[in-house]
């Protein structure tokens, strides 16, 4: 309660409410439905990688980590790193481990964004890019993309960046759309920053989870670090919560050229100092085996189908998606309710619990579209399909 002699608080993030993941998952505990809200396994990781876990605990890993993380997760990352992507960050100065992607995206936008500053964000986008660059006494400035492909439009791109520009922040592949972005996109991008004073966030936390690799589309992700316009000026950010499905984990990292990494770290330091330490341990070790992270497409791709495929015969209309483990459906053929409106509908309803993407846009663009998450075992997946395809 409020007392005469309390200060008053004005909020600096005075449009933030509870997140859409929250509320939706909430939603769906309360009333039984089946969860393809938020966007977490609910399977459980390798039971080697659990035991990885207790065995760092009883060889007494339980005190803090150096701040950067322990140096075998990080030589392991940049093991990895070098493998997939052919190309080397020093693990003493150019790798940081972070409380997941989300405190690395924090702490590289605090690194970068000063008062006045503007920010190019793609939207829909992530909802945790712009407070950080809110309270960082940033201007988002919005790129928009849009459905069935949501490509995005680089002359608008270009029309948006100013001398003011100091950021631009990349996700790929792209939550909530699933759209991976091409060599071209890269290439674009690169000319349009090529001589400016502008930095880049590359939010690669789907790094492993790209579909239709062997077909036409001849599809992979592409990583901005793999452009060197775009490596030297990038924090490239990825999380192990996705790929180890592990995401209460909390354990990402951040890659990014000793300069930019000597500036991270004084942020880092002083949002969380360490990241919890038997974790790390067991991570470095499991990270010894590729296969987890090499089969992770596969696993999602089969999972993707068996959902595309239970909901084939119904209203929804969809291109499958090309990563991420979400899948965006239009509902407009069924009805024109709000998005939001039939998320909770539904959860009630039919029981199935989904996402409404105009959250992802900051004025709300509601294209009548839901996100579905299929990091869902086979079961749950089919069932979900039958309530949907009863509508
Ligand atoms: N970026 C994107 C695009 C995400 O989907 C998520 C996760 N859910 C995050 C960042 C946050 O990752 P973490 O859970 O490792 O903080
Ligand atoms: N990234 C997850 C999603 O998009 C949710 C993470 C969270 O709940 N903050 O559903």
């Amino acid at each position: 309660m409020l007392t005469s002699s309390q200060p008053a608080l004005v909020s600096k993030l005075p449009h933030v409410g509870t997140t859409i993941f929250t509320v939706m998952s909430k939603l769906a505990l309360d009333t039984g439905a089946l969860n393809l809200s938020q966007g977490f396994p609910n399977f459980e990781p390798d039971p080697v990688l659990t035991d990885l876990v207790a065995r760092a605990m009883r060889q007494e890993h339980n005190q803090y980590a150096p701040m950067p993380g322990v140096p075998v997760l990080r030589e392991a990352i940049a093991r990895k790193t070098a493998e997939v992507y052919g190309i080397s960050y020093h693990p003493d100065h150019e790798i940081t481990v972070t409380s997941g992607a989300t405190e690395a995206l924090f702490a590289a936008i605090t690194t970068v964004v000063r008062p006045g500053d503007e920010v190019l964000v793609f939207e829909p986008a992530y909802d945790s890019y712009v407070p950080a660059i809110e309270l960082a006494g940033g201007i988002p400035v919005y790129v928009t993309l849009t459905p069935p492909d949501y490509a995005p439009d680089w002359l608008a791109v270009q029309e948006k960046i100013t001398d003011k520009t100091r950021l631009i922040i990349v996700n790929t592949p792209h939550n909530p759309t699933g759209r991976v972005w091409t060599r071209d996109d890269l290439n674009q991008l690169a000319a349009l920053v090529r001589d400016r004073n502008i930095f880049l966030v590359s939010d690669e936390v789907y790094e492993h989870i790209v579909f239709d690799r062997n077909g036409e589309s001849n599809r992979a992700h592409h990583s901005l670090m793999s452009h060197p316009t775009l490596q030297e000026r990038t924090f490239v950010i990825s999380s192990f919560g996705k790929t180890y499905h592990v995401t209460g984990w909390k354990i990402g990292y951040c890659l990014a050229p000793n300069e930019l990494t000597a500036e991270f770290r004084k942020v880092h330091q002083f949002v969380t100092f360490s990241v919890v330490t038997p974790m790390q341990y067991a991570l470095a070790e499991y990270m010894n085996r590729p296969e987890p992270y090499l089969e992770l497409a596969d696993f999602y791709e089969q999972k993707r189908n068996l959902f595309l495929q239970a909901i084939a015969g119904s209203r929804f209309r969809f291109t499958p998606t090309e990563g991420t483990f979400f899948q965006n459906v239009s509902y407009a053929a069924i009805t024109d309710e709000p998005d939001y409106d039939l998320a909770v509908r539904l959860t009630h309803d039919i029981g199935v619990a989904s996402i409404p993407t105009s959250v992802f846009y900051h004025d709300r663009n509601d294209y009548h579209i839901l996100r579905f998450c299929f990091a869902k075992d086979d079961d749950t997946l089919k069932r979900a399909g039958e309530r949907l395809s009863a509508l």
